[in-house]
């Protein structure tokens, strides 16, 4: 994921701006691992292999 792309995500619940916090990213500085957290609803969203996951926790368990 790259950087710039803080300048356009948002929470997804109530598109307030998001925290990055990078774990780990490649060698062209991007994130691969890390998360977005938003302050304001106290929820965190991970990046996986440089993929943002921005589902409300709510819709991100998938059950059976
Ligand atoms: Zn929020």
């Amino acid at each position: 994921m790259k950087k710039e792309l803080m300048d356009i995500l948002a929470c997804p619940m109530c598109k307030g701006d998001l925290e990055l916090s990078i774990e780990a990213e490649d060698e062209k500085g991007e994130v691969v691992v890390g998360s977005l957290y938003c302050g304001k609803c106290d929820l965190q969203y991970p990046i996986d292999d440089g993929i943002p996951n921005l589902l409300p926790p709510e819709l991100r368990q998938s059950s059976d």
